[in-house]
């Protein structure tokens, strides 16, 4: 099988699924409960991995990380804690229109209930943000800017620093959906200087159900908890109670530590790969990918026009053939690729198209298996009865 559909989560490592095993097998007792040693165990792996997303993403405090479930649960945390509690009417969010669902949906809710208004920054036909556009959406009235670093449409790599700064400027809070780029090169969110930044641990070779949030401490202590409940709590009375220290106030009910473990295990394992050279790699087979893709005539690729423009994801459409038979067909070659609108419904509004095929790479990908994807690729319009 040749597998490029690693945008929407990738293979796992057998280090990492031995990691999560070795856990429930050793280590296995709810963490940060009890006093007993096989507790004291639990937590210790738990937190370890607080660590060790801390180090890979360069977060000076690992109490700034907030275990969630994933990428789409942090941006929801922020929206809910922060933006219900901060935002009124007439403020503005500023998001762009090649977001994810999920950087999307949580800013439309915020806006809904709060007055706010929810506004888009537009792209230009090689899916790039221009300094204009990042000058005149983000105003005196922006309180909260929240921006992809890289696109999981067109692989497009955001200009976040200068949006971070933009929105400081303006006194905005900048959110920045680390969704695509932490598995793929290296983040330093101290030097980006971004109040919030969110991954998703199963796009990195973890566990699904694994994600992080960072964020400024200044801003977790001040911010209200997302969920409440068990574990996050100091003391409870019949009508009121006090709430735990970051990061705990925000991780409601029994943690899901196999699946930190497994993160952990993970970020090790990229750490030994090493993202210098994960990022040259996919840099490399991105631009094999696009020149094989260039022989053949009837296909048009979304997005920028150079390969460094595709941070691991190539999006395409066949002339004539429905994404949905192309990428069916493909599998019928064992050839997995996505199809559909990717959940971000406005950006392909946006382009004029319904739904496109979707190749993504990890560094594991080889020039062989692209090769076989381009073979598959060939016979999709034969299939169908379409010449050349
Ligand atoms: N943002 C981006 C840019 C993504 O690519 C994805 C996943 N496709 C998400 C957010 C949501 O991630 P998850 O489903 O893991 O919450």
């Amino acid at each position: 099988m040749v597998y490029l559909d690693n945008a929407a989560t990738t293979q796992k490592p057998r280090q990492v699924n031995e990691a999560v095993t070795r856990f429930y097998e050793e280590a296995n007792a709810n963490p940060l409960r009890g006093v007993y040693d096989l507790s004291v165990k639990a937590t210790e792996a738990y937190e370890s991995a607080r660590e060790k997303v801390a180090n890979l993403i360069g977060a000076k405090d690992a109490s700034e990380i907030i275990f969630t479930r994933n990428t789409t649960e942090a941006l929801n945390l922020i929206a809910y804690s922060y933006g219900l509690s901060h935002l009124h009417e007439g403020d503005e969010i500023v998001i762009t229109i090649m977001e994810h669902h999920s950087n999307i949906l949580p800013w439309q809710m915020v806006a809904r209930q709060t007055g706010a208004k929810l506004v888009y920054m537009m792209i230009d036909k090689e899916g790039r943000i221009s300094p204009e556009e990042i000058e005149t959406k983000i105003t005196d009235r922006t309180k909260i800017v929240s921006i992809g670093y890289v696109s999981n449409v067109m692989g497009v790599l955001n200009p976040v620093e200068a949006v971070i700064k933009k929105a400081h400027s303006v006194g905005a809070i900048a959110i920045v959906d680390g969704a695509q780029s932490t598995p793929h090169m290296k983040v330093d969110v101290t030097e980006l200087d971004c109040d919030f930044y969110a991954l998703s641990g199963h796009k990195m070779l973890a566990p699904m159900g694994i994600g992080a949030l960072y964020g400024k401490m200044k801003l977790l202590l001040e911010m209200p908890p997302f969920l409440t409940g068990g574990e996050m709590i100091e003391y409870v009375e019949q009508q009121s109670a006090t709430f735990a220290e970051v990061p705990h106030k925000f991780e409601a009910g029994t943690v899901n530590a196999g699946g930190a473990v497994g993160l952990g295990a993970a970020i090790d394992y990229i750490n030994s790969i090493g993202l210098d050279y994960i990022e040259k790699r996919e840099a490399e087979l991105v631009k094999y990918m696009i020149e094989r893709m260039g022989e053949l005539p009837y296909i048009e690729i979304i997005g920028g026009s150079k390969p460094c423009d595709h941070h691991g994801i190539v999006t395409f459409m066949v002339k004539d053939v429905h994404p949905h038979d192309v990428a069916s067909i493909l599998d019928e070659q064992h050839v997995c690729i996505r199809a559909g609108h990717h959940c971000a419904q406005p950006l392909l509004k946006f382009l004029g198209v319904n739904a496109t095929d979707r190749a993504s790479v990890y560094f594991y990908n080889t020039e062989e298996e692209i090769d076989r994807f381009i073979d598959a690729l060939t016979k999709v319009r034969g299939y169908l009865g379409y010449g050349a």
